[in-house]
């Protein structure tokens, strides 16, 4: 019979979908052991990781001729895997991109609105007891109808940031991005990422994360923003320079950071969250439960392809 293994605890639906399939439930929520991700290989046709699960190179190695056939990974992002020495080793691997892309752009306007408005702030003091009440001056933020955004990577996730700050928020769009792109709406592609930085109002990284483009938000570019400028985060933790970016909020040289994504993620050093121009969340991107449920199926679909033979419909 078929064995597969599914790295953490999934919906109803996706029990539902795999009726007739030998299917382990993995019960904690936490990253898979070097253990666990060996013994996965070796012992299932088919794998569902997810963000956390380190497949790299030596893991794969380290398992004699895997059974496992695909590593279906739950979530668009996959740069915890080892794509390469998946595929020497016979392993296929799959994502889940497109149910994510709302959700996630949802979430770069979240932060957006939140570290334009100081909504962080505002919501500390009313929590803190101190709020005294309504004034002209208090909490002055920046107005984001009609400011400039910058996105950093032009895909899906990029263009639904786009879409929401043109039409939503009368925003001027620039980009940088490995290829120019046609779109229903103006938007300006600027080649030089230093030249992009310096002239836009809010930077939006929504590049993959992975070697090409690890500190690409690096200190350079944190120097070329503009005193008010922004820097929002939805895509992955070390695409920023994280000890750079905290230079520039407590010297105020940018004028605050919206972050879903850590470098060092779930750690989020206290210089960080000791930052009142910082608003931070806890990757939120596709938190919600419809969207996990469509990630889910995707990654069940990717599953039972990879597993059967037939091509994954989102093989990476
Ligand atoms: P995508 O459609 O593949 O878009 C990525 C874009 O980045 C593409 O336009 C690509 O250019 C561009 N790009 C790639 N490498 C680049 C480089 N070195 N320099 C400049 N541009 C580069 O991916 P997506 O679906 O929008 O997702 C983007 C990332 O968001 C994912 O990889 C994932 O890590 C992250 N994410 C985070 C969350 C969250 O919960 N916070 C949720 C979902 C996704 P081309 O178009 O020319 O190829």
């Amino acid at each position: 019979m078929t064995k597969l293994f599914i790295a953490r605890p999934a919906p109803p639906e996706v029990h539902a979908a795999l009726e007739g399939y030998d299917v382990t439930y993995r019960t904690a929520s936490t990253p898979l052991s070097v253990q666990e991700m060996q013994t996965a290989l070796r012992d299932y046709d088919g794998v569902l990781p997810t963000l956390g699960d380190q497949f790299s190179a030596d893991i794969f190695t380290s398992v004699d001729t895997p059974r496992c056939k695909i590593l279906a990974n739950f979530g668009v992002g996959y740069n915890h895997i080892d794509v390469d020495a998946a595929r020497r080793a016979g392993v296929q691997v799959s994502n889940t991109p497109g149910a994510v892309t709302d959700a996630t752009a949802d979430i770069a306007m979240t932060l957006m609105l939140m570290t334009a408005r100081r909504a962080g702030e505002g919501e500390r003091l009313v929590r803190s007891g101190n709020w005294a009440g309504w004034e002209p001056s208090q909490l002055l933020g920046m107005h984001l109808t009609g400011k400039t955004v910058g996105i950093v990577g032009m895909g899906r996730i990029g263009q639904a940031v786009a879409r929401r700050c043109h039409f939503g928020f009368e925003m001027n769009v620039k980009y940088y991005s490995r290829s120019a792109k046609t779109l229903s709406f103006t938007a300006e592609h600027v080649d030089d990422l230093r030249v992009l930085a310096a002239s836009v109002d809010v930077l939006v990284v929504a590049v993959p994360g992975g070697d090409d483009t690890h500190h690409l938000i690096n200190a350079e570019i944190l120097a070329a923003m503009q005193p008010h400028g922004l820097l929002v985060n939805i895509a992955r933790g070390n695409i920023v320079d994280e000890a750079a970016l905290i230079e520039a909020l407590q010297n105020n040289t940018i004028g605050g950071a919206g972050l879903d994504v850590y470098e060092f993620e779930p750690n989020v050093p206290e210089a960080l969250r000791a930052l009142d121009n910082a608003v931070l969340l806890p990757h939120l991107g596709t938190s919600s439960r419809e969207v996990r449920v469509d990630m889910w199926m995707m990654a069940v679909e990717n599953l039972k392809a990879g597993v059967e033979g037939a091509e994954p419909p989102n093989l990476v």
